[in-house]
């Protein structure tokens, strides 16, 4: 057994039919965790969806109102991408579910995994991008309500940036600035700016630090600030990758002490993913998922993952890298507990 839960429910299907999104990902992610022998049937927990009063901590009442009642205008349905469905709507309630029970867990093992969630382009006022709930956020907000957290690191690493996360957790942070150049991390940045055109940039001062890894040349156009944002230019590979990541992480954690880290891992910086443009292989997202979780580790900050995107040509390339992160965790967690 996992020293850690897989928080998995069958409902967590997306009725969007035909899709560039693959809504089938996580029974297929679900079903090859168990037939690799990688989790048993015991390691995994159903969420109950979230309340209102949970998704509300987030979401204003007018869009919540709309998506209860079926009342969203055909441009709000236009820019979630995805087709309106009462079903929709109990899904991404239960993704949000998912992800509060995730956090939970991480709080008691160290680690909890979402089969699910990571719909980071939700605002509190509309969805975009395949988002209609932030379930991220709304569990961010429930632990503090409960007093289980004071406050909490977001990490994203989807290939596209965070936008409602930086804009749901922008209330009290200051103008975006030019980062300092890292001293601590492995990485000298000096070396980094000059041999990549990408840019580290960032300003913080709210309750939630919020980074986000993520290719500049791709939605979304426009990229509200995060505490940190890592604009990496097109078909940057591994090792530069890991780079920037080790670097941002160092430079967050210097600036930031939270008490949940919550890890966005998105599989579409995949080099044959269709949407999106780095050259990751599906080797260095593992190696990406263990960086995140060695470094939570050893400074003993609780992690809940999340999964977010993920459209690879072979939905069987975009099922492993998902699998691969509860394989990363498995050797982190397990090998060092
Ligand atoms: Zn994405």
């Amino acid at each position: 057994m996992l020293p850690f839960k897989l928080i998995y429910s069958g409902a967590y299907y997306l009725p969007i039919g035909q899709h560039v999104f693959p809504a089938e990902k996580y029974k297929r992610i679900h079903d090859q965790l168990l037939a690799e022998g990688i989790a048993e049937a015991d390691d995994f927990l159903e969420p109950q969806p979230a309340t209102d009063q949970d998704i509300l901590l987030v979401h204003k009442p007018e869009y919540v109102h709309k998506l209860k009642t079926g009342t969203l205008t055909p441009r709000e349905e236009l820019e979630m991408e995805i087709p309106y469905s009462p079903e929709l709507v109990e899904a991404f309630w239960l993704a949000a579910g998912g992800s509060i029970l995730a956090a939970r867990h991480a709080l008691t093992d160290g680690v909890g995994i979402s089969i699910g969630g990571g719909f980071h382009h939700a605002f509190p006022d509309h969805g975009e991008g395949f988002c209609v709930i932030h379930d991220v956020a709304v569990a961010i907000r429930r632990l503090q309500r409960d007093d289980k957290i004071r406050t909490a690191m977001t990490v994203d690493c989807d290939v596209h940036q965070g936008n409602g996360t930086a804009a749901i957790f922008a209330g009290t942070r200051t103008a975006s600035a030019l980062l300092p150049s890292a001293g601590a991390s492995t990485l000298d940045s000096s070396t980094l700016n000059s041999a990549l055109p990408g840019k580290i940039r960032g300003a913080h001062a709210g309750d939630v630090f919020t980074i986000s890894l993520h290719q500049h040349n791709n939605y979304p156009m426009w990229k509200p600030p995060s505490s940190i944002d890592v604009d990496l230019p097109d078909g940057i590979g591994d090792d530069d990758y890991l780079a920037w990541l080790d670097n941002a992480l160092s430079s967050g954690l210097r600036q930031f002490e939270p008490d949940l880290l919550c890890y966005v891992a998105g599989a579409d910086p995949y080099r044959e993913d269709q949407l999106g443009g780095l050259s990751l292989t599906i080797e260095g997202l593992k190696r990406r998922d263990e960086l995140v979780f060695h470094v939570a580790r050893t400074r003993n900050i609780p992690v809940m993952v999340t999964y977010a995107g993920g459209y690879a040509e072979k939905v069987e390339d975009t099922v492993t890298i998902h699998c691969n992160t509860v394989i990363a965790a498995k050797e982190i967690f397990v090998v060092t507990k």
